[in-house]
Formats: C-alpha cells, sequence, structure tokens
C-alpha cells in the first residue's frame, strides 16, 4: 500500500466522521470520538506492560490503550488502531501479516515493532492526528519560530507527543536546520 493512498485513507476517515458528527477539519481530530462514538469501538484504558502500545479485539470491538503511557501517546495508539482497522482488516492477504496475539483474536501491537503493516498503521495515525493540511495552516502561524519551539507548540495544538510532530514535521520537510542558519548570521 503506498503512502498517498494511506493519506487519503485516514483523511477519508475524518471526513465521514464530520459529515455524520458534526465538526470542522481541524485540530485537535478528536481520534477517541472517531474511534467510539462513529465506529462503535469501546476503548478501554488498562496497564500493558512497558513493550505493548494497544491491542484491538475486532470481534468484540474493543480498543485496548496502555495508560501508562502519556495521554498523547494513548491518542496516538487509537489513532494507530484505527489504521488497522481501515487499512487491514478487510483484505485476507493483509489479515495474516497483522500481529495476533496467542489466543489469535487479539491484534496486539508492540512498540517496537517495524513490520510492514504496523509502519503503515503508523502512517495512518500520524496521518489522522496530523493531517498536512492542517499541519501546514498552524505551521504558517508559527514558521518565524526555532524548531523547537514550533514543536512544542504544535504538539500542544495537535494533542501529540513531542516525538511524533517533530517526526511529523520532518516528513514534511518544515523543519530548517538551524545549525546551517547559524553560518549566515
Ligand atoms: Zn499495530
Amino acid at each position: 500500500m503506498n503512502y498517498k493512498d494511506i493519506q487519503l485513507a485516514a483523511e477519508n476517515l475524518i471526513m465521514e466522521y464530520l459529515k455524520k458528527c458534526g465538526g470542522q477539519f481541524e485540530p485537535p481530530i478528536p481520534v477517541e470520538a472517531i474511534a467510539d462514538v462513529y465506529l462503535g469501538f469501546t476503548i478501554d484504558r488498562i496497564d500493558l506492560g512497558s513493550n505493548v502500545a494497544g491491542k484491538l479485539s475486532l470481534e468484540e470491538k474493543i480498543i485496548q490503550v496502555n495508560d501508562s503511557d502519556i495521554f498523547e501517546r494513548q491518542n496516538f495508539t487509537i489513532a494507530h488502531e484505527l489504521g488497522h482497522i481501515r487499512l487491514h482488516t478487510k483484505n485476507e492477504q493483509l489479515i495474516v501479516k497483522l500481529p495476533f496475539a496467542h489466543d489469535n483474536k487479539t491484534i496486539m501491537c508492540r512498540k517496537t515493532d517495524r513490520a510492514k503493516v504496523e509502519m503503515e498503521a503508523n502512517h495512518f495515525a500520524s496521518n489522522l492526528l496530523m493531517p498536512k493540511i492542517c499541519i501546514l495552516a498552524e505551521h504558517a502561524k508559527v514558521c518565524d519560530r526555532k524548531n523547537e519551539e514550533k514543536i512544542k507548540i504544535l504538539a500542544v495544538k495537535f494533542k501529540t507527543s513531542k516525538a511524533a510532530m517533530r517526526y511529523r514535521l520532518e516528513n514534511l520537510k518544515l523543519l530548517v536546520d538551524e545549525n546551517q542558519l547559524a553560518l549566515f548570521k
């Protein structure tokens, strides 16, 4: 699956939600409401230990989120599970690649798993929480700030971790090389 299609899938989900439930296409994107109000998944916050970010039961329609993570990381986990739901569960060939737990009923997402389906779900989550069009609009308001300030302001606005925002801004080439800039001062 190419990354452009993943971006479109994430943006479509936001638009479907807004059409049904109302609201504006602006941050913060209500990922929890998209999961429960719109798609009918129960969000269950429990301690999943240090390695697991989330679990997804398609049968019972439950998304378990590790509550030992910070709130912003939990938000990313919900968005990541929505990625699996939208990208991977309608295609038999992709379902077998999902990281199922031993019981074979639950998808178990570990923080360090770099499998293709996991990276795709992360890319979906990034586009869901930080849609390109919203990032560009909000970035324009802070574009003269230093990288660290920008990341901090936008992370608060979009309710993401600073690490996720840094990665997203790098990805969209919105961070400047400040060492390089210093040379010209
Ligand atoms: Zn996953």
